[in-house]
């Protein structure tokens, strides 16, 4: 099949998808179904750091020795610098023993190649080092990126051989209004609309929650929120592709996640891990995030000898 022949089709199960919803909300009651207390199966807790536009601290290496001393083999942990930086931390880490640190890309442009001035298409990040990136972050979205781009961004993504974190998450606004299930399922079934033709593998994509009120606002959402939005969204991909694979997918929570309440986050049964922005910008303070999500993993290993889910 041709890409423009699987962008068609996502397009047109983007509209089906649309009239499907005709606008109509969803029970929230029905989160309980397959997502709370599902079992985690084997998924590793995910640890990952958004630098966002910021270069960190210049000194890579300073960085990456304050990290060195976190169990950082205990979970998977990944780095998301700017695209400029990519091949100098993934050469960084490798120098400093950390090859098994993952770097990724935060964007990715949906076509291969072109005339896209300031762009990085996916198969470009993955030269670089890049094995992940993010689509559908917030600041991209209030920076105008529909649903339709982030479906494509995924497919591109896969396509260079990248995983993709597809973030997700509700507005202030909507929350109040008692939106928030209606916009993730919204979010999460158009993102994945084209996917549905070949099914990713569970390392291929994982899901971040993220309310856009608790990014970069101190503002963290509670542990009954986090609970309830990542069941439901492990619903929603049980939904889309089927419970084998929505079990394997990883769904993280991020927003406002510092050292001092990364464990009680991901020490919630649907949480497989956190996306942290501010608290990722010091190498010390997301060690000290590593930390917390091995104690996660270690109570997670208990609770699976123990016959628990
Ligand atoms: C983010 O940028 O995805 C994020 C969660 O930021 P912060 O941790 O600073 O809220």
């Amino acid at each position: 099949m041709t890409r423009a022949e699987l962008e068609r089709l996502v397009e047109q199960a983007v509209r089906e998808v649309l009239a499907r919803m005709g606008g109509h909300d969803v029970d929230p009651a029905r989160t309980g179904d397959g997502g709370a207390g599902q079992p985690r199966g084997e998924r590793r807790i995910l640890v990952a750091g958004n630098w966002k536009m910021n270069p960190c601290q210049p000194d890579l290496g300073s960085y990456l020795a304050a990290l060195a001393g976190a169990p950082t083999r205990e979970v998977d942990t990944l780095l998301l610098p700017p695209a400029v930086l990519i091949s100098g931390l993934r050469r960084a880490c490798d120098a400093a023993g950390l090859r098994h640190l993952e770097v990724g890309a935060q964007d990715l442009h949906p076509e291969k190649k072109g005339a896209h001035t300031g762009e990085h298409s996916g198969a470009l990040l993955f030269d670089a080092g890049a094995r992940h990136a993010l689509v559908g972050h917030s600041e991209r979205r209030q920076a105008g990126e529909g649903d339709l781009v982030v479906a494509r961004k995924i497919l591109a993504g896969w396509d260079a051989g990248l995983s993709v974190m597809l973030c997700v998450g509700e507005s202030l606004g909507e929350r109040k209004r008692g939106s928030t299930f209606r916009v993730l399922r919204q979010q999460l079934m158009l993102a994945l609309s084209g996917t549905a033709i070949s099914p990713p593998s569970g390392h291929r994509l994982s899901v971040a929650y993220e309310p856009v009120w608790a990014i970069g606002t101190g503002e963290r959402a509670t542990p009954a929120q986090i609970q309830e939005a990542c069941a439901f969204i492990r619903q929603v991909l049980a939904e889309t592709y089927d419970f084998h694979l929505a079990r394997a997918i990883r769904v993280l929570y991020g927003g406002s996640v510092t050292p001092e309440n990364a464990l009680e986050v991901m020490s919630l049964p649907d949480v497989d891990g956190v996306l942290v922005g501010g608290a990722s910008l010091s190498g010390r303070s997301f060690g000290d995030i590593v930390a917390a999500g091995a104690k996660a993993a270690a109570g997670r290993a208990t609770a699976r000898r123990e016959g628990s889910p």
